[in-house]
């Protein structure tokens, strides 16, 4: 095992800020697997450290145990992580430029020539596929490098670092959480059967396209590969996973908790024939429910007030029950008003504050889900 550092960023005082990149090396062959895995992009979600922690853990001393190479960025994102009021971690954006820190990545491969020219000389998926990793880095570099010529971009130099520490890898995973909730994945459609062997019990279907976010950045160039393919008639198994990983709330860590988490992520690497056994437990999965995305629906509260949220992350509501009620004392008759779900739908998250304004999001939810055996 070891450490390589990464300066992010030069503050104004002249320190510096810096990535910790902790390579987990095992037995690597020509075919082996590459998986990286970051967390706390978002600064407040900072579960995915602990999680990095059991791994380290588990593995720094049973590296035989690994078939390739796990490549672990704890705390991604330094300057975000730094930011804070009072004792909270301000952390969902750029404090100067208020974006959003998951919305910064790049569809480097999109509309790129090379990527036809791959198509022509295709022989075989495997020599094709080592290409469009060389390929991809090339093109990140050569994007940083441009974006660079009049000075680096917070916004944009970070995040295709980050982009460019998963070019050659094989399975990517973004450690992320919620606000309160529960656990979940964001599961690009073309992984949908693969996803469950996760063993999460929430799991959203996007669709193969681009939002800004790493998973996306990450499993675009596939995308691209396999459609330049498809109009040269070769049909292209996509080899390449990448999910968003949602693990319960900001703000707090739980080691036990993140022990269950790495043991799940531990059995799809054995799945995935990375890891040649689980070094945890063997982890209890519970009932899976998958989603459209389009079915994911947000509540938005119809008026200020405090709100209780009456239905709790991870429990299925039935319509016309009360979902939330909000307390306002502009009516003394009418103090507490309480509102129902418009359909059945399972919780995901909710807002950390009862103190709400009217607009704000307050639930999350799973509409028209269904449960897999
Ligand atoms: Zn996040």
């Amino acid at each position: 095992m070891k450490m390589e550092k990464l300066i992010t960023n030069e503050l104004g005082s002249g320190d510096n800020f810096s990535l910790k990149i902790i390579k987990l090396q095992g037995i690597c062959e020509d075919n082996s697997k590459k998986v990286y895995i970051q967390a706390n992009v978002h600064g407040a979600e900072v579960q995915g450290n602990a999680v990095i922690y059991h791994l380290i853990e588990a593995l720094r001393n049973n590296l035989s145990l690994i078939q390739g190479e796990i490549v672990l960025v704890p705390q991604a994102n330094p300057l975000g992580s730094n930011q804070k009021v009072g004792t909270w971690t301000y952390g969902r954006f750029n404090p100067i430029t208020g974006d959003n820190w998951n919305r910064m990545y790049k569809d480097v491969l999109k509309n790129e020539e090379a990527l036809n020219t791959l198509a022509k000389e295709h022989k075989d998926d495997a020599t094709t596929s080592k290409k469009l990793k060389k390929l991809l880095k090339e093109k990140i570099q050569a994007m940083k490098q441009s974006l660079s010529s009049y000075g680096p971009n917070e916004n944009s130099i970070h995040f295709l670092n980050l982009q460019e520490l998963a070019s050659d890898a094989d399975i990517v995973l973004d450690l992320h959480t919620g606000p309160i909730a529960t656990n979940y994945l964001y599961v690009p459609a073309f992984l949908e059967e693969e996803s469950k062997h996760l063993g999460f019990n929430h799991m959203l279907i996007i669709p193969n396209e681009f939002g800004t976010a790493m998973d996306e950045a990450t499993f675009m160039p596939w995308v691209h590969l396999q459609k330049a393919l498809k109009e040269h008639e070769i049909d292209y198994k996509i080899p390449f996973s990448s999910y968003t990983v949602e693990l319960e709330g900001e703000e707090l860590i739980d080691l036990e908790r993140a022990k269950i988490e790495a043991s799940k992520i531990c059995q799809y690497l054995v799945y995935k024939k990375v890891l040649t056994k689980n070094p945890f437990s063997t982890p209890t999965v519970g009932d899976q429910y998958y989603c459209h995305l389009k079915d994911y629906k947000t509540y938005y509260a119809p008026r200020g007030g405090l709100v209780n949220y009456t239905k709790k992350v991870g429990e299925l509501v039935k319509k016309d029950t009360t979902l939330f009620e909000i307390l306002n004392f502009n009516d003394l008759d009418n103090l507490v008003t309480p509102y129902k779900a418009y359909k059945d739908c399972l919780v995901i998250n909710h807002n950390t504050s009862s103190n709400i304004r009217d607009g704000m999001e307050l639930y999350q939810v799973m509409e028209n889900y269904w449960k897999i055996d």
